[in-house]
């Protein structure tokens, strides 16, 4: 395991797909500090039936980016919790330049991790994930096609999320480039951002990121 020289605030940063959910899993078993997920906020959030993921879950479900004043407050509330004091991963913020302008006073990245693949390469990872409602264990549409769709970890059931269905994937897609894409360029003039192939296998891009930090 390694030893903490420093505070880790890590942002992963990617197109749907690129891999940047597992490879926040690994990195947060690497370092021990936790992987906070907007995303999976969101989506917990809408699993609990609050009032927020009732405002949240029509942008959520269409694919379409929650207003940047909720999503802003539910990651501040997140990183403010104790497990999060000695660092952090954090995937799926920024998605806009917007976020990224107003988060510089609180969020200050350590490293910007960038994880580069193409269209073609994101809509067959989409199209093919599957995760397990209650674990959220990660795996295939060949793995359940095979096995059937009982959680091999903790045999709770294995879907397809609904904004991974074909109509969001697309609109997700073309938000990235619209207004993620240009959070990289942002990032630029900061030394702390790395860019990889996400493209490659799983333990190939952890080892070549656990590299540089
Ligand atoms: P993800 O799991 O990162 O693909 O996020 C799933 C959905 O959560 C997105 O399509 C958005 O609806 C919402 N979401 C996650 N992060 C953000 C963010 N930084 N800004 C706005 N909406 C977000």
């Amino acid at each position: 395991m390694k030893q903490l020289e420093g505070q880790h605030r890590l942002i992963l940063i990617g197109p749907q797909g690129s891999g940047k959910g597992t490879q926040a899993e690994l990195l947060s078993v690497y370092l021990q500090i936790p992987t906070i997920s907007t995303g999976q906020l969101c989506r917990s959030e809408i699993a609990h039936g609050s009032e927020l993921g009732k405002q949240i879950e029509g942008f959520v479900q269409a694919g379409e980016l929650v207003p940047d004043e909720i999503i802003t407050a539910m990651l501040k509330k997140r990183i403010a919790d104790y497990d999060a004091q000695d660092g952090f991963i954090i995937d799926g913020f920024p998605r806009t330049v917007a976020q990224a302008q107003e988060s510089e006073s609180w969020l200050k990245p350590t490293r910007v991790i960038v994880l580069e693949i193409n269209d073609k390469v994101a809509v067959a990872r989409m199209t093919s994930r599957r995760a397990c409602t209650q674990c959220r264990f990660k795996t295939t549409a060949e793995y359940v096609a095979k096995h059937g769709d009982e959680c091999p970890r903790c045999f709770g059931k294995i879907t397809q999320r609904e904004d991974d269905l074909p109509d969001a994937i697309q609109t997700r897609l073309d938000m990235y480039h619209r207004v993620t894409q240009p959070v990289i360029e942002y990032y630029r003039k900061n030394d702390a951002m790395e860019r990889f192939n996400g493209a490659l296998s799983i333990p190939l891009v952890f080892m070549e990121i656990a590299h540089i930090l």
